[in-house]
């Protein structure tokens, strides 16, 4: 325990330097000092910010001001051209949702979800199209493998009504589930490569095309793999008691969205999955509770049960992603506490998530910025619209330094923070992602 205190101090004391490293400071007053300073008289201390961003970039009922929305389209303009130049030299067999082409797929779907412009749709069927026919067999995950290209086909060819290729696409991606229910495979069950990952693709499909789009049943068994998979392992670390469903990928017990339990959690408390209530109260909700209880002081969390540095601040490990499941925590189980440190989570993303990775979802700024607009729909706290719009500045107008350009991934914070719905994950990265991903 000593030993464990010195080592915490000794990491408080050199995380100043560890933070400069990993994330930009945040030029931002926040948000109850912006509201208190008239826009157009800047104090001089803030100088360097223009009024605009400085002042609030929407109105008392939250529409965001004409200026800004204006910049944001001119900025999703530039940055499509810019991508698809970039996509000319890409990989051409990368077809997943994290890092390749169904990715951009997902990404026109969304720009067709938002203006209502077909133009957009049939782009993203130009992509859906060329990932069915480059499906690997390698992975099962709607992120990393063949379930994010038939899922994602599913849905654009129902919104084009063409039924026959959507329901094509949901009975291959449903011929994978024998795969993830099988109990002697190997597979994990976190959200990137394992069960959890595949639950998300039948979610997805559900949610998008309605209730009956995928039977209920083929939902269920994967839910019961998830789940007796996490009991298995409680009882063979012997947490039975304090934590009923404990999972690991690698041989390690992961905290965060991509890897650990706050993903896996996370997916087992969608409405959709349809978890029952005994099970949600009596496994989930404690889990839970066991995973809180490993949270850092500053209000973030450990990349695993066994880290003691506090030091990423990403979607993939840290706040950004263990914000979502405690969000979804408090609307389950309508306890405040899931709230109060879902607003921590939010106050580190703040304070800490500028990060110098670059845009990504995963770990990048974009990821970090789409967790203030969430709680901004879950609270309607414009506190949380705001910071979502000084990361968008801080990302595309008043950079402090030069951000790393990559294509694939940047354009997803425009996207998202125009309406912030949907929900897809990648990164600018584009290989040994696994490698990077785990943390030692
Ligand atoms: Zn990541």
């Amino acid at each position: 325990m000593g030993e464990t205190m010195s080592r915490r101090l000794k990491l408080q004391l050199g995380g100043d330097a560890d933070m400069e490293e990993r994330a930009f400071p945040n030029p931002f007053p926040d948000y109850e000092a912006a509201a208190a300073v008239p826009a157009e008289e800047p104090p001089r201390a803030r100088s360097q910010l223009t009024p605009d961003e400085l002042g609030l970039p929407f109105h008392s009922d939250g529409k965001i001001i004409n200026n800004f929305t204006r910049r944001i389209q001119t900025k999703i303009k530039d940055l499509l051209q810019q991508m698809e130049e970039g996509l000319k030299t890409a990989d051409p067999h990368d077809c997943s949702a994290y890092t390749g082409w169904t990715g951009i797929a997902l990404l026109y779907l969304q720009l067709y979800r938002v203006t209502c412009d077909q133009t957009y749709l049939l782009r993203s069927l130009d992509y859906v199209k060329r990932t069915l026919r480059n499906l690997n067999g390698r992975r099962v995950t709607f992120l990393c493998g063949d379930a994010g290209p038939l899922a994602v086909g599913a849905v654009v060819y129902h919104k084009l009504r063409s039924d026959y290729e959507s329901q094509e696409c949901i009975t291959k991606l449903l011929q994978l589930q024998r795969a993830i229910v099988c109990r002697d495979s190997d597979l994990p069950d976190e959200l990137l490569q394992g069960r959890a990952g595949y639950l998300y693709a039948l979610l997805y499909v559900s949610t998008e095309m309605g209730p009956g789009a995928v039977c209920g049943s083929a939902v269920k068994e994967v839910v019961d793999a998830i789940i007796e998979s996490g009991k298995a392992l409680s009882r063979e670390e012997k947490k039975a008691e304090r934590c009923p469903l404990l999972y690991q990928w690698h041989r390690k017990q992961y905290v965060g969205a991509a890897h650990g339990m706050a993903g896996i959690y996370y997916m087992l408390m969608q409405p959709a999955a349809k978890v029952d209530q005994e099970t949600l109260t009596e496994m989930v909700k404690p889990s839970i509770d066991y995973m809180r209880h490993k949270r850092f002081r500053s209000g973030n969390y450990p990349s695993s049960l066994s880290n003691e540095t506090d030091r990423l601040v990403h979607w993939c490990h840290g706040a950004p992603g263990v914000i979502h499941m405690l969000m979804q925590a408090y609307k389950v189980f309508k306890e405040e506490k899931y709230l109060k440190e879902a607003m921590e989570c939010s106050d580190v993303i703040w304070q800490r998530g500028l990060l110098r990775k670059g845009y990504g979802i995963c770990h990048g700024t974009a990821g970090n910025g789409y967790s203030f607009l969430s709680l901004y729909h879950l609270t309607r706290d414009k506190k949380y619209l705001y910071r979502a719009c000084k990361v968008w500045l801080a990302l595309f107008t008043s950079s402090p330094t030069s951000w790393p350009q990559r294509h694939h991934g940047f354009q997803h914070l425009n996207s998202a923070l125009h309406r912030g719905i949907q929900r897809c994950k990648k990164t600018t990265e584009r290989s040994n992602w696994t490698r990077s991903h785990r943390v030692a």
